[in-house]
């Protein structure tokens, strides 16, 4: 068997080792961490950071494939890694600055709510004038479960919401009426096939994802269609390969892109149980230039919750539900607002 690379070492990391190991290959796990949940998993670990040249061409040749399963990465050092990297160096630099993300979504011809890069404080108020409120602020970089942002409810609250995100550059952008939130995952290969699942429909709190059921209101189904052209298009200009997430608003004139993310989602672990090839395995075909597997669904439906901070408290009795699929990540200290695990529960066939 072969090796596959994987940098980054969370839970996308495990779930995607834990396919690959079915699978047949090996996995290698690049993070800084000490024991990062997915190289409890996987054959191989390096221990180094995300920018450690040297590290990374050793990593480099010891694997044959190599993949990220997060975005927050320096671009440069991981240039080494050449063609071996999948999906390559584009979709990393577009997906972790949201300014060159927003432009390059519009330049697909995705809507995104209207915005402004920001660099100052009258950069916001002026943002602020031109777009009116509401209006939220999210940093450029490392932003993620709704870190990095703030809202603007009115003017006056320009400056505390400026300096609450650190006064980093960032976009300012019209918050959206969205009847529902939903996502795109699309899993593209090197020759252009693709493969979509079902959407689910997606709950945030707190800027972070509570749940995600499949299937989807009838709202978010009758622009389904349009969310999915958008999503392949974006795949196709990133040259993308292996899973793409395009998180969607359900706005009342069609699809609005939130963001995109470069790889496996949370709001498609439902795909583990509830599809016939989760997004993981078909992350791992796709980079391995296997054939795709089918995405559809194994049953009526399926509901994914998150388990976040004392949720994993909930394990005896989740445990013990009958058809219940519960997942921990194996992350240690269970933090307020921290992704500890999550639980999937099958619906009949309808
Ligand atoms: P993650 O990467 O973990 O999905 P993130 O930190 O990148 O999260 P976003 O996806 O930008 O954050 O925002 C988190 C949530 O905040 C969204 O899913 C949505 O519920 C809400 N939100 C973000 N931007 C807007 C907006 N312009 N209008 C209305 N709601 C918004
Ligand atoms: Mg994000
Ligand atoms: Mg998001």
């Amino acid at each position: 068997g072969s090796t596959i690379g994987i940098i980054g070492g969370g839970q996308l990391g495990r779930m995607l080792s834990v396919a690959a190991a079915q699978l047949g290959y090996r996995c290698h796990i690049f993070d800084p961490h000490e024991r990062p949940p997915a190289a409890d998993v996987s054959a191989a670990f390096t221990r180094a950071a995300f920018d450690d040249r040297a590290a990374l061409d050793r990593f480099a040749a010891d694997v044959d494939v190599a993949t990220y399963e997060f975005e927050n990465l320096a671009v440069a050092p991981l240039e080494g890694l050449g063609d071996k990297l999948r999906p390559g160096t584009k979709s990393l630099a577009v997906a972790q600055d949201r300014a060159t993300e927003k432009d390059f979504l519009e330049r697909c011809g995705a809507r995104v709510a209207p915005w402004r890069a920001v660099a100052t404080l009258a950069d916001v108020d002026a943002a602020v004038a031109e777009l009116g409120v509401p209006i939220v602020l999210k940093t450029r970089r490392y932003g993620y479960d709704g870190k990095g942002q703030a809202w603007i409810h009115s003017p006056d609250e320009a400056r505390t919401a400026w300096q609450a995100i650190g006064e980093e550059p960032a976009v300012a952008e019209a918050g959206v009426a969205f009847d529902a939130e939903y996502s795109v995952i699309i899993a593209r290969w090197a020759d252009g096939r693709h493969a979509i699942w079902d959407s689910s429909e997606n709950v945030h709190r707190e800027g972070v994802l509570r749940t995600s059921t499949v299937p989807c209101g009838a709202f978010v189904a009758g622009q389904i269609d349009e969310a999915r052209s958008a999503a392949q298009r974006i795949a196709e200009a990133l040259g993308h390969i292996g899973v793409l997430t395009v998180e969607f608003f359900a706005g009342a004139d069609g699809p609005v892109v939130n963001e995109i993310a470069p790889r496996v989602h949370n709001s498609g672990h439902w795909t583990i149980e509830g599809a016939v090839t989760s997004q993981f395995e078909q992350h791992i075909r796709a980079i391995c230039g296997l054939p795709p597997g089918s995405t559809d669904l194994v049953s009526g439906g399926a509901a994914m919750d998150n388990l976040i901070g004392d949720d994993l408290d909930r394990w005896p009795e989740l445990v013990a539900e009958p058809g219940a699929h519960v997942h921990i990540y194996g992350k240690g200290e269970a933090r307020p607002g921290r992704k500890m695990g999550h639980v999937t529960r099958l619906s009949r066939r309808a």
